[in-house]
């Protein structure tokens, strides 16, 4: 329905002419999902700048039944930020930290502050703010939150939802919930803040945060491994999580194909091995204080553990350059793929205990129906998060191999489910998976959901059309 003047001249006077944009140049780049896959509609984009502009905004468009889509960095990659039609509410503008709290080791902040900004400020008072994501420079908090994001440190500090004591939410009547309390103790009944982390903005606007700092890490390992299997690798995983429990900040593998396309791709980088090997796996230790011998333990542990063959081979980063290195053969695997024609992605979770199986079985699964796809499944194996890319045959043209994508969904997505797994482990479901969400979350899960968005949202404003499928 199109807006009616009155309507437009009140959200203006709302926002004031700063947050009120109606022109088409200006709202075009707002509309397109970061990887191009939707392209998105809105008759007007509000860029409020305090809570209280949120509240007058949503009690307006719930009145009016209009739709809402809240909108951070727009770096997800679910199409959760696209809106179709009604008001795009991008959070930019509502970016102050409120409050830092070395003591009681949080920091407070609008939800339209980048994450990068957060872990600054954090970093200026000696803290830490652990969440880290390669979209660290543009995502913002709120989008961290509404996303639930994980990011490379998961195994030691938790993702969005262990990493927040407290939120601000205005719902989509316009009512303000104030939760923003620093508590790691608040047993006061149902713990509202869990509803609103991972919704994607289907039940009210995240507008200000308290979130958990840690001490800065005073010495930090970081070492390559390469290993003859899948099944090895992850049992030598075992072995340093028993020696050095938390102090393993992250265990990532990639498969020979991966570290192959990166070292054959992008600029700088090269296979630091001599010699190839089927997975390898970038391992980092960290620690709090600057006295625990790191080095010389981890130095110790991998030595037995290539002894026992668990791994094949060990290179210690020794300098912060070469560190950078390994991680960055990790984190330019996606953009690798890129240059060797289409990838079909998946981004799942099994229990770590299943890794292994998972990954042979559905490689054997996926192989046996293209015998030369190329399997780039790699990931933050410590937290059980797998992404499960699949890159085209050589010899394949790309419209046929992007004719198996219903086919190669389905089997990845059954699988994780078969091993008790999750069809999406960081990125939320956004538009992109909500038949997955019907398939693999229906029943009573679904049914839940669907009675809490009826009661916090009856006339169904907030990003409609996302996370949960109608019935
Ligand atoms: C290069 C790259 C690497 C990435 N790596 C990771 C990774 O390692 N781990 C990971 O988890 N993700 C990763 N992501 C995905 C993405 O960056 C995260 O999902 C991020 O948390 C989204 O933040 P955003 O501010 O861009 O949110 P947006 O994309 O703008 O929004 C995402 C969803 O949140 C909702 N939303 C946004 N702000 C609010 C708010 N204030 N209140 C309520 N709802 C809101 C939107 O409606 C939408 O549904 C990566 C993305 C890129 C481009």
């Amino acid at each position: 329905m199109p807006f009616s003047a009155a309507t437009l001249q009140s959200l203006q006077s709302i926002v004031g002419e700063k947050g009120f944009i109606t022109d088409t140049k200006e709202i075009a780049p707002f509309l397109e999902e970061s990887r191009g896959r939707f392209h998105g509609t809105c008759d007007v984009l509000i860029k409020p700048a305090s809570t209280k502009e949120v509240s007058e905004v949503l009690a307006l468009c719930n009145d009016e039944d209009i739709p809402v889509v809240p909108q951070g960095g727009n770096t997800g990659h679910c199409g959760g930020a696209v809106p179709k039609g009604g008001v795009l509410l991008n959070l930019s503008r509502l970016n102050r930290i409120r409050d830092i709290d070395p003591l009681n080791a949080t920091i407070t902040v609008d939800a339209g502050c980048i994450l990068k900004d957060i872990q600054d400020t954090a970093k200026s008072a000696d803290m830490l703010f652990p969440l880290s994501l390669a979209s660290e420079g543009s995502c913002q908090i709120g989008g961290n939150l509404a996303t639930n994001a994980g990011g490379i440190q998961v195994l030691r500090y938790g993702n969005m939802r262990d990493l927040t004591l407290g939120l601000e939410v205005v719902l989509p009547d316009g009512r303000i919930w104030k939760g923003l309390r620093g508590l790691r103790k608040d047993n006061t009944g149902y713990d509202l803040k869990h509803l609103f982390i991972g919704a994607e903005g289907t039940l009210g606007v995240i507008t200000g945060a308290v979130l958990k700092l840690f001490p800065h890490p005073k010495e930090t390992q970081t070492c390559l491994i390469g290993a003859a299997d899948i099944y090895q690798l992850m049992d030598g995983y075992a072995q340093l999580r028993s020696v050095f429990g938390s102090d393993l900040s992250a265990f990532e593998i990639m498969p020979r194909f991966g570290v192959e396309i990166v070292a054959k791709h992008m600029e700088g980088l090269r296979d630091p091995f001599t010699r190839a090997y089927p997975w390898y796996a970038v391992v980092e230790l960290s620690a709090s204080r600057p006295d625990t011998n790191l080095r010389p333990a981890l130095e110790e542990t991998l030595h037995h553990l290539l002894e026992q063959g668990f791994f094949q081979n060990i290179l210690m980063a020794e300098t912060i350059t070469q560190a950078e290195n390994f991680w960055r053969l990790r984190e330019s695997m996606s953009e690798a793929q890129k240059h060797e024609g289409a990838s079909i992605k998946h981004d799942v979770s099994v229990p770590l205990s299943k890794i292994a199986d998972f990954l042979t079985e559905t490689g054997h699964m996926i192989q046996n129906i293209l015998p030369d796809a190329r399997l780039c499944t790699f990931g933050h194996a410590g937290d059980g998060n797998i992404h499960f890319n699949i890159s085209q045959p050589v010899q394949m043209d790309k419209p046929e191999f992007l004719s198996h994508l219903p086919e190669l969904n389905q089997i990845v997505h059954e699988m994780a489910e078969r091993y008790h797994g999750s069809f999406s482990a960081e990125h939320g479901i956004g538009q992109i998976k909500m038949t997955e969400m019907e398939m693999f979350r229906g029943g009573s899960e679904l049914e839940i959901m669907r009675s809490l968005k009826r009661t916090l949202d009856p006339n169904n404003i907030m990003n409609p059309g996302k996370v949960v499928p109608a019935p």
